[in-house]
């Protein structure tokens, strides 16, 4: 059993324990494609992770592997549109494909934000590597708790960087400590900013729906 699987069923327990806040009723669905042959354990543990982040903010997660040769492609309804606030398309992509992001060395991904379209991100699955030479924290955490920042941008739907927290930009030790003992998470404010753009995203597909089923006149 890895570190990080441990400390995984550790926070389980823990929020097991704990009251926190009550998930969302419509959980967010993530259609997951990897493109840097990420090994299965450690995309099954990094998406636990991203999981638990989220549901300590009160969030429920619902994951579809889309990886071409994986169950879910082609044709399973799960990997289809449509795309909104509450189906995101996450890549994580290879060095090279990160290089064609144009993003900086530092980068630990990216959010494409525009008004109206913030459903599509990326994380860039040979950083949470290199951070792993610091012995700080295992490979399968950080990549889940940089799923959960990239994720974060897109139902926050805003590139703010705070300067601690999960949503920070630099992962530096203090960070990768954090994930280590299991204490990096979302802030209230932000569970909160996270939750209110989900319920008007929630609201709005509810009105798509009653638009498409009025007769037409
Ligand atoms: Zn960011």
């Amino acid at each position: 059993m890895s570190l990080g699987f441990r400390n995984l069923r550790r926070r389980a327990i823990l929020l097991a324990a704990m009251a926190g806040p009550a998930l969302g009723e419509t959980p967010v669905r993530v259609r997951l494609y990897d493109y840097a042959g990420v090994p299965p354990r450690i995309l099954d543990q990094a998406q636990a992770y991203a999981s638990t982040l989220f549901s300590e903010a009160g969030i429920a997660m619902e994951w579809a592997r889309c990886s071409p040769g994986e169950s879910g492609v082609p044709g399973d309804a799960a990997c289809r549109p449509p795309f909104d606030p509450l189906n995101l398309e996450i890549r994580i992509l290879s060095r090279e494909m990160a290089k064609r992001a144009h993003t900086t060395e530092h980068a630990l991904g990216y959010a494409l934000l525009a008004p109206g379209f913030h459903h599509v991100a990326a994380v860039f699955y040979h950083r949470a590597l290199e951070l792993e030479k610091a012995c700080l924290a295992g490979r399968s955490d950080i990549l889940g708790a940089v799923l959960a920042h990239e994720i974060g941008h897109l139902l926050l739907a805003q590139p703010h960087h705070p300067p601690t927290g999960i949503m920070c930009a630099r992962w530096g030790d203090e960070v990768l400590k954090l994930i280590q003992k299991g204490r990096l998470r979302f802030t209230a404010g932000e569970a909160r900013a996270m939750a209110r753009m989900l319920s008007q995203g929630n609201r709005a597909r509810s009105q798509r729906a009653v638009a498409a089923l009025l007769p037409p006149h």
